[in-house]
């Protein structure tokens, strides 16, 4: 499960600021997780609650995470719907071939955290 791996960096991440700003306990991690990221928001609830019972100084029991999903959408290069990809090469529904730039569903990314 990569997923492990992923929570891994972005905890290095949260704990490398909070100490940074002084904040010696992250009550909530607020993360944006896009359709077409290859992260399960399941998957990373599982790892943060493994990461959560494991003695790192800046989280407890009560620590949260809250994942915010990101859709995907793309638009046609030549005609420019708008449309929900299934997958990263997005195949347009109007003209048949993957001429889709994705616009969004790719993030994965911290947005913010909140501690004292
Ligand atoms: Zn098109």
């Amino acid at each position: 499960m990569h997923e492990m791996a992923l929570m891994g960096d972005i905890l290095n991440l949260v704990g490398t600021d909070a100490r940074k700003n002084n904040i010696k306990k992250v009550k909530k991690v607020n993360l944006i997780v896009g359709d077409l990221s290859n992260a399960l928001p399941d998957a990373l609830e599982l790892a943060f609650d493994v990461y959560k019972r494991q003695n790192i100084d800046f989280l407890d029991i009560h620590s949260e995470l809250i994942i915010q999903k990101e859709a995907a959408k793309a638009v046609c290069t030549i005609c420019g719907t708008e449309y929900i990809p299934e997958q990263k090469i997005a195949v347009c529904p109007m003209c048949h071939i993957p001429t889709g730039k994705l616009i969004s569903g790719e993030t994965f990314k911290v947005d913010s955290y909140e501690g004292d």
